[in-house]
C-alpha cells in the first residue's frame, strides 16, 4: 500500500509517490510529470520558464559539480573542466570513440583498451555513468523543488539505437543518483505517445520520427500495433544536428567579412563568442526575416534565405538517411502515416518544410520538439504508476527465457533484453524409442545450469505416437506478450499434438534479484562453461553408447567376435570415463569407440546398399 500525502505545490492529495519522465538529451535534459490536476502532461518549469537544463557539467576548483546553464558559462574559460555531449560516451570504451577525441575539449582518458572510457578533471576520474548521474541527479533535485515532494522513481528515455550497455549505462546513472530507473524507453516512442499514438489499442499505424537536436541526427521508423510499439528501422548521423547550423554559420561570416578562420579558432574565446552569436541568429531566423548582431565592434548580418542556402546540403544528409530508413524497414513513404517533428532544431522552418515536403504529408509539430520526449516519458511513467490501465506496457525482458534440454543444461530461447513482444521456437526430438512424453522446463536466468536458473513453469507434452527415437518434431515455442507474459507451446509436428502454459517471468522477482541473478552469471561465466563442456561431452557419450549396442544387437550376425569384444571394452572404457568426469577424457574415449566401429559400420552399411541395389529389378 502506497503513502497517501498531500502535494504542496498543487494542493492535491496525492495517493503514490510520483514518476517522472526524464528525457536525458546531449545537448539539453528536462523534466516532465502527469499533472496531479489536469492529468496532462506537463515539463517542470523553473520559476523563470525554463524547462531546459542544458547536460553540461561544470567543475569548480573544489570538484564541486555545477550543472545547466552555469556550467555553460565556463565552456569557453575552462574547456578542460567542462564536459558536455556525456551522453555520447555512454557505454563506449576507448577503441569506439579514439577516432572523435578532437571534439571533446576535455580529457577522454586513452588507456587504449576495450574497457569503458573514463573523463579526467584535474587529478580526478569520471565515468560517464557517473557523469549522467550528476545531470539526472539535478534533475532530481529541481523535479522536487518544483514538485515539493520527494521524486525516487523515473522513466528514462534513450535513442532506439542504444544497445544493451549503453542502456544498462543508463539504468546505472540513475541508480547513481538515487533514482529508481522503472523503465528505458526509446525516444522515437515516446514522442509517438506524446502525439496520443499508439495509445488506442485497436490502432496500426507507421509512424517516422525526425529528430534533429543539437549534435545528432536520429530517423527511427516504428510500427505501432495494439498498443505495441515495434522499432522498424533507425538511421540517422551521430555528427549532424544544430551546432553544424551554428558552425555553417559561423563559416558564412568568417568568409564574407574576409576573416582568418584559423586565428578565430585559435582563440577560443573568439570562437566560442562566434558560435554563441551564430546560434542566436539561427534562433532568431526560426521566427524572423534577417538578423544583426555584433561581436566586439564589428557587425554581423544573416537573412533567412542566406541561412536556408547554407544548410541545404546539412538537410540533403538527412533526406538521405530517411530515405535509407524507410528502405531498412523495407517500405516506401507513401507507407508512412504520420510524421513527428522531434529535437529543437526542427523549430527551423525550412527544416519542417523539407521533411513534409519528403513524405508528402503535414508533420506533427504542434509540441514542442525539446519537450515532446519528455512529456512522452511522463505518460510512460504514469501508466507504469497504473493510472492508466486500459495501456498495455512497453518493456524489454530482464532476464533470458529458456528451457531445460539434457543433462539440466539451460538452452536459452529468448535472450534477456529483448524487445517485447518477442517470440523464438526451437525444435527438440525424443532420446528413446517410443517416448510418449516430453517434460518441459521453463527457466529464467543466464546460467549455463538450469539449477542455478529460476524455474518459471514445467508441463508434459504427453500422447506423442511411438516414433523410434530423434524422429519425433516436438517444437517449443515462446511468446512474451506486451504485458510480459509468457505463453509457452510445445507441439509434436509430425503428429499435430500440442500443449502449452501461461506463465508471468518476472512474478515475484525484485530489481535486487534480477541484479544480482546477472551478477551471478557474471562471476560464475568461466566454471559455467566448463560444467556446460563437461555436461555435453557426457550426453554425447551417453548417445553414443545408444547407438553403437542398438547396432551390435541388430548386426551380431555379420560381425567378428573380435570386432564385438573390442567395442565392448570401448564402451566399457567410456562409461568408466564418463563417472571419471573430465571432459577431455570422455572425448578421447568417444573417439576410441569411434575408430573401433567406424570400419565395421561403413563395411555393413556397403553391403545393406549393395543388396538393396542388387534387388531392385530393371
Ligand atoms: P538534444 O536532443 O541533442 O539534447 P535539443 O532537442 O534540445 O537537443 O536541441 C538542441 C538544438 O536545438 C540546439 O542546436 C539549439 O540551438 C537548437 N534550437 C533550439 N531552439 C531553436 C530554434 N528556435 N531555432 C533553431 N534551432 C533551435
Ligand atoms: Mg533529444
Amino acid at each position: 500500500m502506497g503513502k497517501i500525502s498531500i502535494n504542496i505545490a498543487t494542493g492535491s492529495i496525492q495517493k503514490e509517490e510520483m514518476i517522472v519522465g526524464i528525457d536525458l538529451g546531449t545537448t539539453n535534459s528536462l523534466v516532465a510529470i502527469i499533472h496531479p490536476d489536469t492529468k496532462k502532461p506537463t515539463v517542470l518549469k523553473e520559476y523563470d520558464g525554463h524547462a531546459l537544463v542544458p547536460s553540461i557539467i561544470y567543475f569548480d576548483k573544489s570538484n564541486h559539480a555545477v550543472i545547466g546553464d552555469e556550467a555553460k558559462k565556463k565552456l569557453k574559460e575552462e574547456p578542460q573542466h567542462t564536459i558536455f555531449s556525456v551522453k555520447r560516451l555512454m557505454g563506449k570504451s576507448y577503441q569506439d570513440i579514439k577516432d572523435y577525441t578532437g571534439f571533446y575539449t576535455y580529457n577522454v582518458i586513452d588507456d587504449n583498451s576495450d574497457s569503458l572510457v573514463k573523463v579526467q578533471v584535474g587529478e580526478k576520474f569520471y565515468s560517464p555513468i557517473e557523469l549522467s548521474s550528476y545531470i539526472l541527479n539535478e534533475l532530481k533535485k529541481r523535479a522536487e523543488h518544483i514538485l515539493k515532494t520527494p521524486v525516487t522513481k523515473a522513466v528514462i528515455t534513450v535513442p532506439a539505437y542504444f544497445n544493451d550497455a549503453q542502456r544498462q549505462a543508463t539504468r546505472d546513472a540513475g541508480k547513481l543518483a538515487g533514482l529508481d530507473v522503472l523503465r528505458v524507453v526509446n525516444e522515437p516512442t515516446a514522442a509517438s505517445l506524446a502525439y496520443g499514438m499508439g495509445l488506442d489499442k485497436n490502432e496500426t499505424k507507421t509512424i517516422a520520427v525526425y529528430d534533429l537536436g543539437g549534435g545528432t541526427f536520429d530517423m527511427s521508423i516504428l510500427r505501432i500495433n495494439g498498443g505495441i510499439f515495434e522499432v522498424l528501422s533507425t538511421n540517422g548521423d551521430t555528427n549532424l544536428g544544430g551546432d553544424d547550423f551554428d558552425r555553417a554559420i559561423v563559416n558564412f561570416w568568417i568568409q564574407q567579412n574576409n576573416l582568418s578562420k584559423e586565428q578565430i579558432e585559435k582563440d577560443k574565446k573568439q570562437y566560442q563568442a562566434f558560435r554563441l552569436l551564430s546560434e542566436k541568429a539561427k534562433v532568431h531566423l526560426s521566427n524572423n526575416k534577417e538578423f544583426t548582431g555584433e561581436i566586439g565592434q564589428q557587425q554581423f548580418k544573416l537573412t533567412k534565405n542566406e541561412f536556408e542556402k547554407l544548410i541545404q546540403p546539412l538537410m540533403q544528409q538527412t533526406m538521405n538517411c530517411c530515405q535509407n530508413a524507410l528502405q531498412d524497414a523495407s517500405l516506401t513513404k507513401e507507407d508512412i502515416d504520420e510524421v513527428i517533428m522531434v529535437g529543437g532544431s526542427t523549430r527551423v522552418p525550412i527544416v519542417k518544410e523539407t521533411v513534409s515536403k519528403f513524405f508528402g504529408k503535414t508533420v506533427h509539430d504542434s509540441l514542442n520538439p525539446d519537450e515532446v520526449v519528455a512529456l512522452g516519458a511522463a505518460i510512460q511513467a504514469d501508466i507504469l504508476a497504473g493510472n492508466n490501465n486500459e495501456l498495455l506496457l512497453l518493456d524489454i525482458t530482464p532476464l533470458s527465457l529458456g528451457i531445460e534440454t539434457m543433462g539440466g543444461l539451460m538452452d536459452m530461447l529468448i535472450p534477456r533484453n529483448s524487445k517485447i513482444p518477442s517470440k523464438a521456437s526451437r525444435q527438440y526430438t525424443t532420446q528413446k524409442d517410443g517416448q510418449s512424453g516430453i517434460r518441459i522446463a521453463v527457466y529464467q536466468g543466464e546460467r549455463d545450469l538450469v539449477k542455478d536458473n529460476r524455474k518459471l513453469a514445467e508441463f508434459n507434452l504427453t500422447g506423442i505416437p511411438g516414433m523410434p527415437a530423434g524422429l519425433p518434431k516436438i517444437e517449443v515455442s515462446f511468446l512474451v506478450n506486451a504485458d510480459g507474459i509468457l505463453l509457452v507451446t510445445a507441439k509434436e509436428l509430425r503428429s499435430g499434438l500440442e500443449q502449452s502454459i501461461e506463465v508471468k517471468p518476472q512474478y515475484g522477482l525484485t530489481d535486487e534479484e534480477v541484479e544480482k541473478m546477472l551478477l551471478d552469471s557474471v562471476t560464475n561465466a568461466k566454471e559455467d562453461i566448463a560444467t556446460r563442456a563437461l555436461v555435453e561431452a557426457k550426453t554425447e557419450a551417453a548417445q553414443m553408447i545408444d547407438v553403437t549396442q542398438k547396432f551390435l544387437e541388430k548386426n551380431k550376425t555379420v560381425l567378428t567376435q573380435e570386432e564385438i569384444d573390442n567395442t565392448k571394452m570401448a564402451i566399457q572404457q567410456l562409461e568408466k570415463e564418463m563417472t571419471e568426469g573430465n571432459k577431455d577424457q570422455i572425448h578421447t574415449a568417444i573417439e576410441h569407440l569411434n575408430e573401433i566401429s567406424k570400419p565395421y559400420a561403413e563395411r555393413v552399411m556397403d553391403e545393406a546398399i549393395g543388396s538393396a541395389l542388387k534387388g531392385k529389378s530393371i
